[in-house]
């Protein structure tokens, strides 16, 4: 059954973006309604240790940390609700949002906070074996694989991350970099080229993952030398980075040729009145939690300021 309610502010999404727009926008009294969407916690459930948000000396791991920011939300009176919103209608305030139970909301002011999500080389193997041994998390599935042979695809810190996380685990990390350098910050590349038993691949491309009902092998080619050769690898990580989760305001909002939301230079605002954004859905550049955080922070003070001034509250 449908129905439709009336919010001040909605804020969609469950990151560090979408908790800390929401502890503002709670004590600031607005009542904020939050749609979690299908991944409450958002990219942090699947890190483990954070040893980069200040005021953690001692590191936090990434699910710990989003239950923190959930309970603090939950603590000023958020709403939260774990639902996901597939539509929208920005056309006019009160802006409406579909969630994918059927319930439609009217609100005020709309923070979008849905964050971004991980990308796939796009392989027909990759589509077929997925949970099969194909993964892109590390952290959900690498016990699955403990003293196998594993191979990793990607150069930057996500994968960094993920190669280090299973040389604790599996014998073998083979770690396949597509460039002869590492984008990952200078201290996960040292970490990940002083581990004895993560093999860099350097010029490496992952062409076809071998297997029918499970990961058998990887074949690689060697893009400076035309070599091709098979790993026999059990498990296939793909950490390559992200995209963002802005399909549905597509026709609504302005954003990059890559889905990034563009919000007005050092603001929250889209180019829809009572319509903001922070976290990793608008930043394609900086993509950390505190960065998320605060820019959450930023929506929840404009959409506070908006709403004071269109005399809503
Ligand atoms: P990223 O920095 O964009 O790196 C993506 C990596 O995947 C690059 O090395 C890229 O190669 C490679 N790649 C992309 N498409 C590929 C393809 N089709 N085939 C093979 N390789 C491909 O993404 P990320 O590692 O997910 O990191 C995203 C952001 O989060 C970064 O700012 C990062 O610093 C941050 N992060 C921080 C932490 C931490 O501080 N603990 C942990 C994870 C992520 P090229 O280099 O050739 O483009």
């Amino acid at each position: 059954m449908s129905t439709t309610e009336k919010q001040h502010c909605v804020i969609i999404g469950a990151g560090p973006a979408g908790y800390t727009a929401a502890i503002y926008a709670a004590r600031a009294n607005l009542k904020p309604l939050m749609f979690t969407g299908s991944e409450p916690g958002g990219q942090l459930m699947i890190t483990t240790d954070v040893e980069n948000y200040p005021g953690y000396p001692d590191g936090i791991m990434g699910p710990k940390m989003m239950e923190d920011f959930r309970r603090q939300a939950a603590r000023f009176g958020t709403d939260i609700r774990y639902d996901k919103v597939v539509q929208v209608d920005f056309s006019h305030p009160p802006h409406k949002v579909t969630t994918e139970s059927g319930q439609t909301v009217e609100a005020d002011s709309v923070i979008i906070a849905t964050g971004a999500s991980a990308k796939w080389l796009g392989l027909e193997s990759e589509q077929r074996l997925m949970n099969k041994g194909v993964s892109a998390c590390a952290v959900c599935d690498g016990f699955f694989f403990r003293g196998l042979e594993v191979a990793v695809v990607g150069g930057g810190d996500t994968a960094a991350e993920e190669a280090s996380y299973l040389s604790k685990l599996c014998p073998k990390v083979h770690l396949l970099v597509r460039r002869d350098q590492l984008r990952a910050s200078k201290i996960m590349q040292e970490r990940v080229l002083k581990t004895a038993n993560i093999i860099v691949h350097w010029n490496t491309e992952a062409q076809e993952i071998l297997g029918e009902e499970e990961v058998e092998g990887v074949r690689i080619l060697n893009n400076k030398t035309g070599e091709s050769s098979i790993l026999p690898i059990k498990a296939f990580f793909v950490a390559i980075g992200h995209q963002p989760n802005t399909d549905i305001f597509k026709g609504w909002l302005d954003m990059d040729e890559t889905g990034y939301l563009i919000t007005q230079a050092g603001t929250s605002r889209t180019n829809v009145e009572g319509v903001f954004a922070g976290g990793d859905a608008q930043d394609k550049v900086y993509r950390q939690a505190v960065t998320a955080a605060g820019t959450g922070c930023m929506a929840a003070l404009d959409a506070e300021r908006y709403l004071a001034e269109k005399g809503v509250v």
